[in-house]
């Protein structure tokens, strides 16, 4: 088929996401048709560094050979069986694993990341419930949070191009004040407003606390904020002030775990423990959808009752899809016998080292790293920068989505040394060419 027919035809077939169909008339789609490694092949025989990881999902490289092998031996046994009364190995192990790595010991399944907030936020208000605290009905989420855009998940995010159009089907949230260090006011260190982010919450449990059943954050990194970084000291006043008021905390995983912030969680940089945890995304690295959330043996035990509407009674057709299952455990197999993390310290100094003439640019304020994840602003760029910036990266072979003025790099943990040459080596290119400064 040629690649303009294919173009022709998703334009006219298929209802792409996050994606205003008439302004792909102007910039259609790349018909990727085939990947190995950091690189996607397109129809017209181009290369691309897919340097966001297919939306943050991709850990470890586009047809990775452990993780095709793992899903084509479970692709012999069993492909699916619904998990409401039958069970399987591939889903008993993972389980475990998580159970282990998280020091969570209960893991309930969806599909995607929203349907893992969806889950998250029933099963906090179900708990007060079965424990007689049913007017703790109400969440809390950071200003600019992103946990999804079903109506429940869109409820605690707090982007408005997402969010305000649906504004009259949501339930209502509060959003209180984000630590990102951005917003620091000159001579406050990431740290300081950290803390003083923190007690714009205290504020706020101190009078609602007896209403409130959760607060959902993305630990460290808010994602769909344009990459706005925080420090660790905020997590752990969050933990302290939920358990002095009875709140519980939700660690919203699904963009930062599995290593993307330097840790397997990125939790565990605040020594804390949530009371539940969303994982999505790179849990199967990148290859099928699957969600998990992952409770404490408190909240399992306030549902363990005779009374079936006691129990967590929901549920999804596709929930611990064996697949998956697999795909996530050879994940975490590459993690065990890789050292995965360690060899992620040393890229990330390295691309750091590489970096230096793109964070010297005129134009760019607010370079930033936590972990395998690079972003910065691009002071003076107008509306039409992300994709400007989004086409010039094409022509340097880079998959690039700046996040408004944000440009952000969000690679595969495969990437090679010269990989990340050509990544930083093009974005710079790309940058000049918008900008039009050298
Ligand atoms: C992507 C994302 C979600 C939603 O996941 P989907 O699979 O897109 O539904 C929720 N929370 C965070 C932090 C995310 O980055």
């Amino acid at each position: 088929m040629k690649p303009s027919d294919l173009i022709q035809r998703t334009q006219a077939a298929v209802w792409h996401p996050c994606t205003q169909m008439k302004q792909q008339i102007a910039t259609p789609p790349l018909a990727i048709t085939r990947g190995h490694g950091v690189w996607l092949h397109d129809a017209d025989g181009r290369a691309y560094i897919d340097a966001i990881s297919s939306w943050w999902v991709n850990l470890f490289g586009h047809a990775n050979p452990r993780i095709n092998a793992a899903i084509c031996d479970q692709l012999n046994q069993i492909e699916h069986v619904m998990l409401a009364g039958c069970t399987h190995a591939p889903v008993v192990a993972l389980s475990e694993r998580l159970g282990q790595l998280t020091g969570l010991g209960h893991a309930f399944y969806g599909s995607d990341g929203a349907s893992a907030t969806e889950i998250a936020l029933k099963m906090s208000f179900h708990y007060w419930r079965n424990r007689g605290q049913a007017g703790k009905t109400e969440f809390i989420s950071l200003q600019n949070s992103y946990h999804g855009e079903t109506l429940g998940a869109l409820s605690v995010t707090d982007v408005a191009i997402f969010k305000d159009t649906y504004a009259p089907l949501l339930r209502h949230s509060t959003q209180v004040m984000s630590p990102d260090w951005r917003l620091a006011e000159a001579g406050e260190s990431a740290e300081q407003y950290a803390e003083r982010a923190a007690q714009d919450l205290a504020s706020h449990l101190a009078q609602h606390h007896q209403q409130v059943a959760a607060l959902i954050v993305e630990p460290l990194v808010q994602g769909a904020a344009g990459m706005a970084m925080y420090h660790a000291v905020y997590l752990t006043r969050v933990r302290q002030l939920c358990d002095q008021y009875n709140v519980h905390l939700i660690a919203d995983e699904i963009a930062v775990g599995f290593g993307r912030t330097g840790t397997m969680f990125a939790c565990e940089q605040a020594a804390i423990k949530p009371d539940l945890m969303c994982l999505s995304k790179g849990i199967t690295g990148g290859y099928l959808p699957l969600s998990a959330v992952l409770a404490t043996d408190e909240i399992y035990s306030a549902f363990y009752d005779d009374a079936t509407a006691r129990g967590f009674l929901h549920s999804h057709s596709y929930t611990g899809n064996p697949l998956a299952c697999r795909a996530a455990l050879a994940t975490l197999d590459i993690f065990a016998q890789d050292q995965v993390l360690a060899n992620n310290r040393s890229k990330g100094d390295y691309l750091d080292k590489v970096a230096v003439p793109l964070r010297e640019h005129a134009r760019v304020t607010n370079f930033r790293r936590t972990g395998m994840i690079w972003a910065f602003d691009v002071a003076g760029a107008d509306a039409s920068f992300a994709r400007e910036f989004y086409l010039a990266a094409l022509d340097q072979g880079l998959l690039l989505r700046p996040i408004g003025n944000t440009v952000y790099f969000m690679p595969p943990y495969v990437i090679s040394e010269a990989e990340i040459d050509q990544l930083v080596r093009g974005s710079l290119a790309a940058l000049v060419q918008v900008t039009g400064v050298s």
